[in-house]
């Protein structure tokens, strides 16, 4: 009753608590908060510093006593008490300026679909002790599913791949479920993990995190480009120790990252692979749908759809994806129920 009584002020909520961004959808207003997921943590006292954007600066520019990091480490939660906060921080952001003392909005939260049991309770847990009155989980790729607008419930195939920062997810849904699924380490982290290789064993230069991820957005690519691009890439010399300066061009990003795409690509192949024929003609017609910010890479859709011989698109907005779907699930919990992971607490409304 009380708990109801508190719900009438609050507003319902979706989030994407993504390793790379989080984003918040409020019921009747949309996208209200999109922002890195990154705490900023002063480990002498063991305060949060600052949160999202704000920590986001801080990154590879602390000093000894605070540490700037993404508590969702490759989609999973590896720092729980953190991510409450964070969650905790971003539902109350929501709810600023209305009159709520006490904020108990119903969330819909994606969850990764490799999700061990453990790890979802963690992501239910962290989002009630935040301050949600319930909690319904949905996996990630399905929402994103919904939120490029696939038809999930019908009975034929849609696939979506849905590359984020530490983790890619593809899975094939039908009929309300993931029928096949595969989420894999390979995904925008990585990529920019190669690109700080790949300067280092070609120019000897060390170049930090933001700076890679820079390169990769500017110029990277998967797919000979018509109009050649360049970048300076700067860092510190390994050999002099003396900041250097140095030219790279597309055609060496996309060496230096043939070998996680070649994964990725592999990990798609495998998939159809699994999936029964019936969906996959489905898929055939439909085309596969790429999600999440790593879909923006330049060319991926044109590489997996010669590798596969499938028809390719890049979702619209691809970085709003799971937000918008996990948004849908929330106007319409009723229709979309059946889709829901069943949680701890309460099964999803009857
Ligand atoms: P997550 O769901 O894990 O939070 P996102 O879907 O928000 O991840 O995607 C973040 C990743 O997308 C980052 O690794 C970022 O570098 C990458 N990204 C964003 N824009 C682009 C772009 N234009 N080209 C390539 N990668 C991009
Ligand atoms: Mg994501």
């Amino acid at each position: 009753m009380f708990n109801r009584i508190l719900g009438t002020f609050s507003r319902d909520i979706g989030i994407d608590l993504g390793t790379a961004n989080t984003l918040v959808y409020v019921r009747d207003k949309g996208i209200v908060i999109n922002e890195p997921s990154v705490v900023a943590i002063n480990t002498k006292t063991g305060k949060v510093l600052a949160i999202g954007s704000d920590a986001k600066k801080m990154v590879g520019k602390t000093p000894m006593h605070i540490v700037a990091n993404r508590p969702l480490v490759d989609g999973v939660v590896s720092d729980f008490e953190v991510t409450e906060q964070m969650l905790k921080y971003f539902i109350q952001k929501v709810h600023q300026g209305m009159f709520t003392l006490i904020p108990r909005p119903r969330v819909v939260i994606g969850i990764p679909s490799g999700c061990t049991e453990v790890e979802r309770r963690a992501v239910e847990d962290a989002t009630r002790n935040a301050g949600a009155r319930q909690a319904f989980l949905v996996e990630e790729p399905m929402a994103a599913a919904i939120g490029a607008r696939l038809p999930v419930q019908d009975a034929s195939g849609s696939m979506i791949v849905d590359i984020g920062g530490g983790t890619t997810e593809m899975a094939v849904v039908s009929l309300g479920g993931e029928v096949v699924s595969r989420s894999l380490r390979v995904a925008g982290d990585e990529l920019n993990e190669d690109i700080i290789q790949y300067a280092r064993d070609e120019f000897n230069l060390l170049i930090g995190e933001r700076r890679a991820e820079q390169i990769k957005i500017g110029i990277g690519s998967c797919w000979p480009l018509k109009d050649s691009l360049e970048a300076k890439l700067r860092g510190r010399d390994l050999v002099t120790g003396l900041p250097k300066e140095v030219l790279i061009n597309d055609n060496q990003v996309r060496e230096a990252l043939s070998r996680s795409i070649r994964t990725l690509v592999y990990n798609i192949k495998g998939t159809i692979e699994e999936t029964p024929p019936e969906l996959v003609a489905d898929i055939m017609d439909r085309g596969i749908v790429l999600a999440g910010g790593g879909a923006l890479l330049r060319g991926l859709d044109r590489l997996i759809a010669r590798e596969t011989q499938m028809p390719v698109k890049v979702a619209d907005d691809p970085l709003t994806c799971v937000v918008r779907g996990a948004g849908m699930v929330l106007e319409d919990l009723d229709t979309l129920k059946e889709i829901l992971v069943d949680t701890q607490y309460e099964s999803p409304p009857k």
